[in-house]
């Protein structure tokens, strides 16, 4: 059996009194296209945040995160994951997060950095190499007519699209994408989707998804792990996932959430 990438143990996260993760534990095994699905506001965003070291753990909070054998958190105290670590994981937001005033090339680039930049530092900075890289990371989600464009000129699903090549450039092992799609028309989300599962197969990589839609989880990703007010509802093989067992994971949300 291999070892894990991402290991979650007894993580739990409150704000203020209110505790918005509560003993959630689950591994994640090199290779996974792992759904994370759950109503709003149970947590799944927190959690994501978690993996990555971006929210910290306060009093409140407890548990280990580890991720591919390094601790990101223990009970208590955050250590900083290090700069190569934070290149092993790719970050995708609902909201892209480019900088618009700058081309699809050099967001693409960025991705080689760790962190986000002071801007004027950038003239210059990268290589010859790493620019025919990120040529060959835009031409991977089909971007490659448009690397000089302004990054706000693009729509929402091209704007996605350069998000992941970012995030290939940074040669991430584990890809974690929050609503990845919830800002897309159904179109550009079915072709973020594709490139993000391609990625996956051909690839390898690890992918943790929240997704909205329980479809697209079940057309997309072999497992599901669900959330239900901070707590793991579902922990399995996505076809196992009932309609009895949706229903009642969504039972308090709207009818619009399923
Ligand atoms: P989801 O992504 O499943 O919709 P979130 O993880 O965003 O859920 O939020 C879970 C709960 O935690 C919600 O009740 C939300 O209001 C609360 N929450 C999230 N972030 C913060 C924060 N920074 N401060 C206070 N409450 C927060
Ligand atoms: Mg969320």
């Amino acid at each position: 059996m291999s070892i894990p990438t991402i290991t979650v143990e007894s993580l739990n996260k409150s704000f203020g009194h209110r505790q918005v993760l509560d003993d959630v534990s689950f591994r994640v095994i090199p290779g996974e296209m792992v759904a994370l699905i759950g109503p709003s506001g149970s947590g799944k965003s927190t959690l994501l945040r978690h993996l990555v070291g971006l929210t910290c753990a306060n009093r409140h909070s407890g548990g280990r995160v580890t991720l591919m054998e390094r601790e990101i958190q223990s009970a208590g105290r955050l250590r900083r994951a290090r700069r190569s670590e934070r290149c092993r994981t790719g970050y995708i937001f609902q909201q892209f997060n480019l900088v618009g005033r700058l081309s699809v090339l050099t967001n693409v680039l960025i991705g080689t950095l760790g962190s986000m930049p002071r801007l004027r530092s950038l003239l210059g900075r990268f290589t010859d190499e790493e620019r025919q890289r990120a040529l060959a990371c835009l031409a991977r989600v089909g971007l490659e007519e448009m690397v000089h464009q302004r990054a706000n000129t693009l729509s929402g699903g091209q704007m996605q699209r350069v998000a992941i090549a970012r995030v290939l450039m940074q040669d991430a092992e584990v890809i974690l994408a929050d609503e990845p799609i919830a800002s897309l028309d159904p179109r550009s989300a079915r072709e973020v989707m594709e490139i993000l599962s391609r990625i996956h197969a051909e690839d390898g990589r690890t992918v943790v998804i929240t997704l909205h839609q329980v479809d697209v989880a079940r057309r997309y990703c072999h497992r599901a792990i669900a959330l239900k007010d901070g707590r793991l509802y579902f922990d399995g093989a996505i076809g196992e996932l009932t309609d009895e067992r949706l229903q009642a994971l969504y039972e308090n949300a709207g009818l619009d959430e399923l």
